[in-house]
């Protein structure tokens, strides 16, 4: 049995809310256990430099319903280098921290996988808004997100009813289309654009045709951002059906707010569970949830998986959307 002291936990990559509850339950598990416990400022960017503080019950107090993430998140292309990861392994042996737990979307788990494989034991926590990492039914902070773009699906159902017009939401997901295709079908929208299912302009065209003569006024397109830009979609649809639209582009605002209740529960699960496997010596593990329950899987063996949409669902919101 190796007995870990001191562990180090960061965040890095794209923000999502629910981080700051995972960073939570990682101080709050490792104190109960009595190992102590280092905050990396900064990302991976922080970790190079030596921007680590130790982290106490209360410096995490008052975290939890808070969206973003206290730890602050970079981007460094350093880091990415053998050259980089070496100084981030020397300034943990200089502060004596024998394990990392690393929250963030994949970037930052291809991150946490180089350091173990140069030695030192990282354990990655899903944090991302886009619900994108494979090994995880759910990532901290796509609930939010999700409904985050609902309240805002909701809102613009309002005016698009009062003034009889076309809307296309352009949501966040540049690969992967679950924020569009769960908010589409929670707000009920009539068509659902997503990276991994073509679409065909004719019949779009021709159901927004359809919906016109039956006196269907309005309507709701969710656009994820990788398929196209709402912009573009508007023009296409000019161009095919000689309709206007009106564009709403979500952007930044889906990334922030306070975490919705499953957020917290999920970050709080899965920020101990990362601490159970550093304690047991494990490192080099990537935590998720997979029917309600913890799981963790190789590093690697994640990052070679792809994530996968669930079709049935999209199949649904066409069924329902008619
Ligand atoms: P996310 O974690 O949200 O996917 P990024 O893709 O920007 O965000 O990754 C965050 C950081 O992780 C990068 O800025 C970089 O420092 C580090 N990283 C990304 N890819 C690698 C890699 N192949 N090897 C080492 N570190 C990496």
């Amino acid at each position: 049995m190796i007995i870990v002291k001191k562990i180090g936990v960061l965040t890095s990559g794209g923000d999502s809310p629910g981080m700051n509850a995972a960073v939570r339950a990682v101080v709050r598990k490792a104190i109960y256990h009595n190992i102590e416990v280092y905050g990396v400022y900064g990302g991976y960017s922080g970790l190079m430099s030596g921007n680590i503080k130790k982290l106490d019950l209360g410096s995490v107090g008052d975290i939890i319903h808070r969206g973003g993430t206290v730890l602050h998140s970079a981007r460094s292309e350093e880091f990415k280098t053998r050259e980089g990861q070496q100084k981030g392994i020397e300034q943990m042996n200089k502060h004596g921290i024998e394990g990392l737990v690393v929250i963030g979307g994949d970037g930052s788990y291809r991150g946490a996988k180089a350091l173990t494989e140069q030695g030192f034991p990282c354990v990655g926590v899903p944090g991302t808004i886009d619900n994108d990492i494979p090994g995880t039914q759910y990532t901290i902070g796509f609930d939010t997100a999700l409904n985050t773009v609902i309240d805002a699906i909701d809102k613009i159902r309002d005016t698009a009813t009062s003034h009889e017009r076309t809307f296309i939401i352009e949501v966040m997901g540049r690969d992967a289309g679950d924020i569009a295709l769960c908010a589409g079908l929670a707000g009920g929208a009539e068509t659902i654009l997503i990276p991994e299912a073509g679409y065909s302009m004719d019949e779009i065209a021709e159901r927004l045709k359809k919906g016109h003569e039956r006196g269907k006024k309005h309507s709701i397109i969710v656009v994820a951002e990788g398929v196209c830009s709402g912009v573009e979609f508007a023009k296409q649809i000019k161009e095919t059906t000689n309709f206007d639209t009106r564009v709403s582009v979500l952007g930044h605002m889906q990334r922030g707010g306070s975490p919705t209740a499953f957020d917290r529960v999920l970050a709080s699960r899965l920020g101990a569970h990362a601490v159970e496997l550093l304690l047991e010596g494990k490192g080099g593990r990537a935590v998720g949830i997979q029917n309600n329950k913890l799981v963790d899987h190789d590093i690697i063996e994640i990052l070679d998986r792809e994530h996968t949409l669930d079709l049935d669902l999209y199949k649904l919101s066409k069924e329902l959307s008619i």
